[in-house]
């Protein structure tokens, strides 16, 4: 499948002229979000796969490519979930420098499994050294920081005062926004849920909560009746019964099942940048009101 994507590949045409301004692309809106806010004024930041499509099956255009041949930073999510934006930078001989934020947190990609035809070991991954998804936990948001702060400041050494002072206020604000959603949490302690595709690891872990199992447990493939009938019993067992659907993913499948074992729907997002959940405190802000009112109900009616 490497081979194929390689090959595949938009051509590198540059465009425009340049701006005296430095550039930088994110893969996905929560990315893109931490950067530009760290980058400041003198940046202008652009996120690659839009808000509504699934990274896990993103395709680059040529469009994307011309413009990942002109910028001076990406940043990837990396950790086998875009790995197709490493790949264009590579082929475009794009002098980018690429920061790897899985890889910087430690979380590896499981071995590549054959079985999932778009190379997304992540979609297999279940536990949380392997699950990319890092930016739902705020803890792990701001682990980022200081090497986003570093990296920026590698590209631009001016810069270097003003980036570390930014990513100091966006950290305060993000361990604000985490013991907010903390709170918010308490009360749904221990409680397990069912999610759309298995993106939310690392934020179950640091509020107590359980991903039981997710709808679409591989990108674009549907659940198997049987996995069906675990996904309904776990969410009976777990306490809450409510699905998650994403903006991302076709609700179809959760909304038929749903319908036959009695079972709400809530919506989360883990990827925002649209109005309302458009920064990435504002995506986690929506996330939280969404697992509270969800979570609350209790399976089994009453
Ligand atoms: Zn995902």
């Amino acid at each position: 499948m490497t081979l194929i994507l390689v090959a595949g590949l938009p051509s590198c045409t540059r465009k425009g002229e340049p701006s005296g301004r430095f550039r930088g692309a994110a893969s996905i809106a929560p990315l893109s979000s931490l950067l530009r806010t760290v980058a400041g004024e003198g940046w202008d930041i652009h996120t690659i796969v839009p808000p509504g499509i699934s990274a896990h099956v993103f395709e680059p255009t040529p469009s994307d490519a011309a413009r990942l041949a002109r910028v001076d930073l990406v940043v990837t999510v990396g950790g086998g979930y875009d790995p197709w934006i490493t790949k264009m930078v590579e082929a475009c001989a794009s002098k980018a420098r690429v920061l790897d934020t899985a890889g910087f947190l430690g979380l590896a990609p499981e071995e590549s499994h054959d079985e999932d035809e778009h190379g997304h070991a992540h979609a297999h991954s279940h536990s949380a050294g392997h699950d990319p998804h890092w930016w739902l936990s705020p803890r792990l948001a701001v682990e980022v920081l200081p090497e986003l702060a570093a990296t920026l400041s590698r590209v631009d050494p001016a810069g270097a005062a003003g980036y570390v002072r930014r990513s100091a206020e966006l950290e305060a604000s993000i361990l604000e926004l985490d013991g907010e959603i903390e709170r918010h949490l308490a009360p749904r302690k221990g409680t397990g849920f069912v999610s759309a595709h298995p993106a939310w690891t690392h934020f179950a872990l640091r509020y107590g909560l359980t991903q039981i199992g997710s709808i679409e447990p591989a990108p674009g493939r549907d659940p198997s009746p049987w996995e069906i009938r675990q996904l309904i019993d776990g969410a009976r067992k777990g306490g809450s019964s409510t699905l998650f659907t994403e903006p991302q993913f076709s609700t179809a499948a959760a909304t038929a099942i749903a319908s036959d074992a009695g079972l709400s729907l809530a919506l989360v997002d883990p990827i925002g940048g649209v109005p309302g959940r458009m920064s990435y405190v504002e995506m986690m802000r929506f996330n939280m009101a969404a697992f509270e009112k969800g979570l609350a109900r209790k399976a089994g009616g009453s």
